[in-house]
């Protein structure tokens, strides 16, 4: 049974939490919180959090921005990592009674809806990789590889991260250092999307307040430093159908599989300012560190954009490499789901799968070079009509302004730098 806001509430005060963090989504899928007192919450539970948007991108008008914030009761995370008195609540922004489709939470939710009319259902679990750094420029603080021994300068955040993760109601994960220095990857546990989602927004918040209770802190930039790897989100997606998994076969993919890596093939190119939303994304898309340049697929192949794993021959979900920490997680899982809907509907058969190293792949497509191009591929996209126009519109302004300000000067142009100089 559904738990009702009430009994949410009454939960919480009785065990002991003073403070309520309520959160609302934004387009960049960066939290917003209301904080309140228990009891000035206890209102909030039954009738909404009312809030002011003027100063929230696409609810942004100033003669119309009072809005009114739903709790989700059956999405509340305890702020174990500081002592358990703050209860996180995520909430879906309302206009009238229903659902706005201004909010990204309510656009993915309303995705799987539309999945679920047509008889799909969607599983998705995502790696979030990160690094922890120390000072202004931020520097490594351990100089560890992939899968070496926790070293001693990270190995207590990391293992702390994953209590808070756990301790917090988020399930348990795994975690291991990535093949740069100071870099880990977690896997966030896979299931609904709506809650992964929540996930990566608390697992950010917790890993920072985390670091920086040890004097670090971490980054989730695509891509912090160069000549070595960047941080992915690999995203991985099992689509279902009355309980059975439809993705999942010994040795050959089935036709479900193949059309859903048609699909997001197909689409790539467009829901990439989605899915790699930021100038810095476009340096992790380059050759030799094992993130996709060119639009193919491959079983176990992880120089392509779509892997199938393929561990002792079973097959299970698929893979997508191109997303980035950076994401919104809920407007990038509609995306994807979009784009697989379109391949399972229009049985989209993708192109052979690719076994050999795919960075420098001739004559197949290629991802995006920069945001500016990103932007206009998804602003003339199928999956941008999907998608609530006035979000959408806003989405590319938004995106457009960064690209255009970093062409305009980027701080990186020292005039040491040019040899104009
Ligand atoms: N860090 C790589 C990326 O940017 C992925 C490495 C891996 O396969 O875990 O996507
Ligand atoms: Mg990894
Ligand atoms: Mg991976």
């Amino acid at each position: 049974m559904p738990v009702e806001g009430l009994d949410m509430w009454r939960v919480l005060k009785g065990a002991g939490i003073k403070y309520v963090n309520f959160i609302i989504a934004d387009i960049y899928g960066r939290p917003r919180v209301d904080v309140m007192s228990i009891d000035m919450a206890k209102d909030a539970f039954i009738d909404g959090v009312p809030y002011d948007a003027s100063s929230i991108p696409v609810y942004s008008t100033v003669n119309k921005s009072d809005f009114v914030a739903m709790p989700d009761p059956s999405a509340v995370y305890i702020e174990a990592w500081n002592g358990g008195k703050t209860a996180y609540v995520f909430t879906n922004t309302l206009e009238g009674d229903k659902p706005s489709h201004l909010d990204p939470r309510n656009i993915l939710q309303k995705t799987l809806d539309i999945a679920n009319r047509r008889g799909y259902q969607f599983k998705i679990g995502i790696e979030l990789e990160y690094f922890i750094v120390s000072g202004n420029p931020p520097k490594l603080v351990d100089q560890a590889g992939y899968f070496d021994v926790p070293p001693p300068q990270t190995r207590k955040v990391v293992e702390e991260i994953m209590d808070s993760f756990a301790a917090a109601g988020l399930g348990d994960t795994k975690t291991h250092h990535e093949v740069a220095p100071s870099q880990f990857e977690v896997n966030i546990p896979y299931g609904n999307p709506v809650k992964v989602a929540d996930s990566v927004l608390i697992y950010k918040i917790m890993a920072r307040s985390v670091a920086a209770k040890h004097g670090y802190t971490v980054t989730f930039m695509p891509k912090p430093f160069w000549g070595m790897n960047g941080s992915g989100a690999h995203t991985h997606v099992s689509v279902w159908r009355d309980g059975r998994n439809l993705m999942a076969s010994v040795k050959e993919p089935t036709p479900e599989l193949r059309y859903a890596v048609g699909g997001l093939l197909e689409n790539a190119i467009s829901i990439s300012a989605l899915v790699a939303p930021t100038v810095n994304s476009y340096k992790r898309l380059v050759p030799h560190h094992e993130a996709p340049t060119r639009v193919v697929w491959g079983l176990g192949n992880r120089s392509a954009m779509v892997r199938i794993p393929y561990y002792a021959g079973k097959i299970n979900r698929i893979e997508y490499r191109h997303p980035d920490p950076s994401m919104n997680p809920y407007l990038g899982f509609a995306a994807i789901m979009l784009a697989i809907l379109r391949g399972l509907e229009e049985r989209i058969e993708p192109p052979p799968p690719v076994s050999e190293v795919a960075y420098e792949l001739e004559g197949v497509k290629e991802t995006p070079r920069h945001l500016g191009e990103a932007v206009k591929y998804f602003a003339e996209s199928k999956i941008a009509s999907e998608l609530p126009s006035e979000v959408v519109k806003a989405y590319v302004r938004l995106k457009e302004a960064e690209w255009q300000s970093y062409v305009e000067k980027h701080p990186w142009e020292k005039t040491w730098n040019t040899i104009t100089d």
